[in-house]
């Protein structure tokens, strides 16, 4: 097989196919052809003998009749001449006996033939003894030979003609009936020839199949290992002399060639790469160079380089300019001592330091030259490489915190202050009793706050002129009332707070009530103003430490509840703390019960207030806030979020309230084709979770929101459990494109130093700030100053709560820069306010005042 050519092979296989076929037709064919041989013989030898017998039968008929004629002739002693007809019967008898017609007859038919030839013989004899006897007979005898020939012939026609007839016939009858069989049988054996042919064909066919797809197939497995790169493959059929076999020889050759082609390839392409990367590193030192050397010169930041001793071998501009000296000026003695004259004592230990831990960073103060004022510096000095026999090099930055420094100093004065009436603030009153507590635990004293009655009619009436003056003065009377140490506060518009403590041995509770008493007193007594009297009742609340709680936040509370009670039940009382501050606590618990189930019963929701810009009126981002809905009663976020905070609750309300804000925010930005910034309230708690970065991270990809576009919001309060942790937290959080924001900037004490370390890029200035900045010039000095210092460390800013229009114009003389969140653009709303507005891609506008002419933008002066 193997030498034969392919289309040979096909031609054998059909020859054999078609031999096969020709010799089963001519087989079938003679089958057929002898059983109608057969046949054809059967049915002419009965027609003869049927002929035969009917002319026998015609000829003994005739034969008949003449002996009948003539024995009706018959007279009695009369002579009669029958020789004719006996010799006719004899002739009969004996051609029945031979006639060749019957031969096929005769074994069949063989006793009537006999039967007949005897009949036909004996008739013969009756004839020759009835013409013998009529010479002798009388009339009667001769009537009785009539008969008997008569009846005589009548049985041979009968009897004996009839019964060779039906032999004849069922001879060809039996003839038949075997011809009928051997025709069945004849068919029987066509229709199993036919099948066996086909199976055999079939089997042929599928032999053949099978043959040449094993070939084809092992080829094809084999090229396709090639393809895949396996050189290994043997080709089998490299050895036939058909066409296979020189397929697989060229299959064969292309697989050397393809080989060595890719051999070559892969050398050509690590050379090829080696070059690259070369070429990309060289690239990349030579850019890294003129980077560096370009940050250097151009840094805002003072930038030193010295030898391992101090010595500066290398300053910027900034430096020079900071340090107010020459490169050779500086290089006179170690950097460190120029800076910390009067201090040499510390330089040598903390240059021991820097040698020792590689680094070393901290604020430190010199003057640059006896004229100018003392600079303060963060100072972060940083070895490079090792310092071994007096090599390597440090690398000093100095930042100048001088403003800050300055600034903080003044904000820390003003932000205790309240600046109506010179009291403390809120704040600062707070932390007060904080502190007190945490100083000296042991030490008893009272909670008294004062509300005064009805005050807004004092300031409808008088305006907020006076009303301020009245304040001021309930202030000084109050003062006069305390010990030194009774920290006095105004906690609140027309709100008053001190700390009272007792004398020795006086009963808390009783010292406490009759000093709240005794305030109520005074302050019913007239004030004169421009010459009015002016009669002010007030109601008070009092608790007391530690009888009632043990911190200020919760003394404060139970006071707000006790003076609520005191106003509700007409004013002008005092109502002692009591089953109030235990309604509270109660409260509390249930809470916080049922805020666990809040997420799963689906009782959150998010709202988002807009901030807009001052400048165009334009909305640039949302702020989401969380809701709860809890027994048909919205609580309040100052309520629950705290209750979260208490425990990992919060973890899981912020990350719901991520995705959730993040999948709306990509929503709105794809319908408006606006770029919304999505600031979001990130709790304390979430900043100590391992890896928190990667899972916002995740969280805003799948929602599919750049992080360009999330603001993440911080209290300054997140610093205080674990500073070293949060800062790690927000490094990596900056580091991945989240924008960082201070919120409630200004109400907690964060050093600004230590803000400037971090990576903020904004703050959210607190309502507080802007309240007052309409009636109280002060209070807008002061915002001037917090922006002054923004704008120095290039935070963005956002201005929180602003109410009233008039606010906004104050806001835009200060920077028109600013965004704005609050009721005078849009409180909070929830999402299907939001999607009703941005139907047909509609973005509000908010309308922004334009600033006209200078002077009219002086907040009124007030006290
Ligand atoms: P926040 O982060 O300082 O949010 C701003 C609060 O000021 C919101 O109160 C807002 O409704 C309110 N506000 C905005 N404009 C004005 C205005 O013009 N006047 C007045 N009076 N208020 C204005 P809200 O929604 O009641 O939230 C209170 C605080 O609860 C938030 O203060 C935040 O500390 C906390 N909070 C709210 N939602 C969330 C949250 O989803 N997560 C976390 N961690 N805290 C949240
Ligand atoms: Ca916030
Ligand atoms: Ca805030």
């Amino acid at each position: 097989m193997r030498s034969i050519p392919l289309s040979m092979q096909f031609l054998l296989f059909l020859g054999l196919q078609l031999a096969l076929s020709v010799g089963l037709v001519f087989y079938l064919n003679a089958l057929a052809d002898s059983n109608y041989q057969t046949i054809q013989r059967a049915s002419a030898g009965f027609v003869e003998s049927s002929k035969t017998i009917e002319s026998l039968r015609k000829a003994f008929a005739q034969t008949s009749a003449d002996i009948e004629q003539v024995v009706n002739t018959l007279r009695p002693g009369e002579r009669i001449d029958v020789r004719t007809q006996v010799v006719n019967l004899q002739q009969l008898a004996a051609a029945v006996r031979t006639d060749v017609a019957l031969d096929n007859l005769r074994t069949a038919a063989y006793s009537q033939i006999n039967q007949l030839s005897q009949s036909i013989d004996h008739q013969a004899q009756l004839l020759i003894n009835a013409a013998a006897k009529t010479a002798t007979a009388g009339p009667a005898e001769v009537r009785d030979l009539q008969n008997k020939l008569r009846i005589e012939r009548n049985r041979i026609m009968v009897d004996d003609f009839s019964g060779l007839i039906s032999a004849a016939n069922s001879n060809l009858e039996d003839t038949m009936q075997m011809l009928r069989g051997s025709t069945a049988s004849v068919s029987q054996q066509y229709r199993t020839l036919l099948i066996l042919f086909i199976i055999l064909q079939i089997g042929l066919m599928i032999t053949a199949l099978l043959y040449f797809n094993h070939q084809i197939k092992q080829l094809a497995d084999i090229t396709d290992r090639l393809i895949d790169g396996e050189a290994t493959a043997a080709l089998p059929q490299q050895k036939r002399h058909d066409q296979i076999g020189r397929l697989a020889r060229s299959v064969q050759h292309f697989r050397t060639t393809l080989i060595t082609l890719s051999d070559s390839r892969e050398q050509l392409k690590a050379i090829l790469k080696k070059h690259d990367h070369e070429t990309l590193h060289r690239r990349k030192a030579e850019k890294q160079l003129t980077l560096a050397a370009s940050v250097f010169d151009n840094v805002q930041e003072a930038v030193l380089l010295t030898d391992i001793a101090g010595h500066v071998i290398r300053a910027n501009q900034a430096a020079l300019d900071l340090l107010k000296s020459t490169e050779k000026q500086l290089a006179s003695k170690p950097l460190l001592q120029h800076l910390l004259t009067g201090s040499e004592k510390v330089v040598e230990p903390l240059w021991t330091q820097v040698l020792e831990h590689g680094r070393w960073q901290g604020e430190v103060q010199f003057k640059p030259d006896s004229y100018s004022p003392p600079i303060t510096a963060l100072i972060s000095i940083k070895l490079v490489g090792e310092a071994r026999e007096g090599r390597g090099h440090v690398i000093i930055v100095l930042n100048d915190h001088t403003e800050i420094r300055n600034r903080e100093a003044e904000m820390i004065f003003l932000a205790q202050q309240d600046l109506v009436t010179g009291l403390y603030n809120r704040h600062y009153f707070s932390l007060q009793g904080q502190t007190r507590i945490t100083d000296r635990p042991t030490e008893i004293f009272g909670l008294i706050l004062i509300g005064l009655d009805n005050f807004k009619a004092v300031n409808d009436a008088l305006g907020h002129r006076d009303g301020d003056r009245v304040l001021v003065e309930i202030g000084r009377r109050l003062a006069k009332l305390l010990n030194t140490q009774d920290v006095l506060s105004r906690v609140g518009g027309d709100e008053f707070a001190f700390y009272f403590s007792p004398r020795n041995g006086e009963d808390l509770e009783i010292s406490t009530k009759e000093k709240a008493e005794e305030v109520l007193s005074i302050i019913r007594q007239p004030i004169q103003i421009d010459g009015y009297n002016i009669t002010l009742k007030a109601s008070a609340g009092m608790s007391l430490y530690p009888n009632d709680e043990d911190n200020i936040e919760d003394l404060l509370k139970t006071n707000d509840i006790a003076l609520h009670m005191a106003k509700t039940r007409g004013g002008n009382q005092l109502y002692i703390r009591g089953t109030q501050a235990q309604n509270q606590a109660r409260r509390r618990f249930v809470l916080q019960q049922a805020l666990d189930k809040a997420l799963g019963n689906r009782e959150l929701r998010l709202v988002y207030q807009p901030q807009v810009s001052l400048a165009s009126g334009e909305i640039v981002g949302f702020e989401v806030l969380m809701r709860w809905r809890h027994g048909g009663e919205w609580i309040s976020p100052n309520e629950f979020i705290p209750l979260a905070e208490e425990n990992d609750l919060i973890i899981h309300f912020t990350e719901w309230a991520f995705t959730e804000s993040c999948k709306r925010m990509r929503e709105w930005q794809r319908q408006t084709d606006r770029q919304f910034i999505l600031s979001i309230n990130i709790p304390p708690r979430l900043l100590l979770v391992d890896k928190i970065d990667q899972r916002l991270d995740a969280i805003a990809r799948k929602e599919g929101l750049p992080l360009s576009s999330i603001t993440l919001e911080i209290t300054e309060s997140s610093f205080g459990s674990d500073p070293g942790m949060m800062s790690g937290q927000l490094h990596q959080l900056a580091m991945r494109g989240f924008t960082i924001a201070i919120d409630d900037f200004g109400t907690g004490y964060s050093s600004l130093a230590y803000l400037s370390t971090l990576p903020i890029s904004k703050i959210k200035i607190d309502k507080t700030f802007v309240d007052n900045i309409y009636n109280n010039r002060e209070s807008y000095k002061l915002l001037g100053s917090i922006l002054a210092m923004a704008q120095t460390l290039e935070f963005d800013v956002v201005i929180e709560g602003v109410e009233h229009s008039n606010q906004l114009l104050l806001l835009k003389k200060l920077d028109v820069r600013l965004d704005v969140q609050g009721f005078v653009f849009e409180p909070p709303q929830n999402e299907d306010f939001w999607e009703g507005m941005f139907i047909n891609n509609k973005v509000p506008t908010y309308p922004v005042p334009e600033i006209m002419s200078t002077k009219s933008l002086k907040p009124s002066a007030s006290s």
